[in-house]
């Protein structure tokens, strides 16, 4: 198989870890804490500010393009990362079309800003994503599973259609990470996501990264870094480099735990489930093609605003908190946000509490909201 388009093997990225180091080097990769680098005379091909590099970026950054097979460009948070992709992709003047229900801040960023500089954004909902083409479009943004009410679209399908149209795809595999699946695999220009969520995993540190396959691009997002100043701090860097490493065990019982919640809520009446895993979803079977597991994220649609909040509130094991992706379990009635969902819809992260014990107590939850 292809070097780069093989899964990755969390097995490798350990390893990753003691290699190249002399007898008595500490293993873990040391945070440096360096604006600036000893830089005697005209040298050039060292480290010499530290807008432009850092080593322990340069760490992290290893490790995610081993995940990515590709190279990874480390921004500051989520957003800092799809600005960067946006911002190389689009020229004044240029059409850039986004998932009507994708990360909200992505649509604010691109009806604000964006549109302030030109470009002319349009939104179509992720379930439907590749009805009416992609003609004109400069650059494709998708989301799947969306975030939050987890639609999906055909990653190959939409990258294959646009890329026909001259368009650069780009994919915001936030809700998946590279364990569940793999974009640039699929024929996406672009991945990017917010390390924030499941990558980092500790709710503690804001990150994010894009990747690509092609060297000018990842050229451009690096030019763009060093230009805006949009980097990470090193100690942050440093925090989710050590989470990559449990990353695939983590995401691995987040999915199974979801699987047994998303089944045994599915025999609860009066609940409404979303959940790709399940047959009820209706892109399921789009779902076991394109994802190596099926997620940790749970949509629930209970009959009420004042259910919904009963059922997070009923759970011990819930954190009534926006974001996901960490190792305990969170919840988020996301229509307090304005989201476009039902008041009653609460968007579930599944984290790594024993299954045997978050089960039933979600259901238990359940039952006593509804009844
Ligand atoms: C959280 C999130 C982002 C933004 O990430 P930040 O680190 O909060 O900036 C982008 N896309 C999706 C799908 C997200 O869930």
């Amino acid at each position: 198989m292809d070097e780069t388009r093989r899964a990755p093997s969390a097995a490798e990225l350990l390893h990753l870890r003691g290699a190249g180091l002399a007898p008595g080097e500490p293993l873990p990769p040391p945070v440096v804490l360096a604006a600036m680098f000893h830089a005697p005379g005209a040298g050039t091909g060292h480290a010499v500010y530290g807008r432009t590099d850092n080593p322990t970026w340069e760490a992290l950054e290893h490790a995610l393009g081993h995940l990515e097979g590709a190279e990874a460009v480390a921004f500051p948070s989520g957003m800092a990362a799809i600005t960067a992709a946006l911002v190389v992709a689009l020229t004044a003047g240029d059409r850039l079309l986004i998932p009507a229900d994708g990360y909200y801040t992505t649509r604010l960023l691109a009806h604000g800003p964006l549109a302030r500089l030109g470009i002319a954004v349009e939104e179509r909902p992720t379930a439907r994503f590749a009805e009416g083409g992609f003609a004109g479009f400069r650059a494709v943004c998708l989301e799947t599973p969306s975030n939050p009410g987890l639609d999906l679209c055909d990653i190959a399908a939409v990258a294959a259609a646009a890329k026909a149209e001259g368009a650069l795809v780009i994919a915001d595999n936030t809700t998946m990470t590279p364990f569940g699946q793999r974009p640039l695999d699929l024929g996406a220009d672009l991945v990017v996501a917010a390390d924030t969520k499941a990558p980092a995993g500790h709710s503690d540190v804001l990150m994010g990264h894009a990747a690509t396959r092609d060297p000018a691009l990842a050229a451009a997002l690096r030019d763009w870094r060093r230009l805006s100043g949009t980097i990470p701090g090193p100690f942050e860097a440093w925090l989710v480099h050590r989470s990559l490493e449990t990353l695939e065990l983590r995401f691995q019982r987040m999915c199974d735990t979801a699987e047994a919640v998303a089944a045994r809520l599915a025999e609860v009446p009066g609940l409404g489930l979303r959940y790709p895993g399940l047959p009820s979803h209706p892109a399921h079977g789009l779902a076991r093609a394109q994802m190596a597991r099926m997620g940790f994220l749970i949509g629930l649609t209970l009959p009420s605003e004042a259910a919904a909040e009963a059922f997070i509130a009923a759970c011990p094991f819930l954190r009534p908190a926006t974001s996901f992706g960490g190792v305990h379990s969170s919840a988020e009635r996301r229509a307090r946000w304005g989201d476009a969902v039902p008041p009653g819809y609460v968007r579930l992260s599944i984290g790594c509490e024993p299954a045997e014990d978050l089960v039933p107590a979600l259901e238990a939850a359940v039952r006593t909201a509804l009844a």
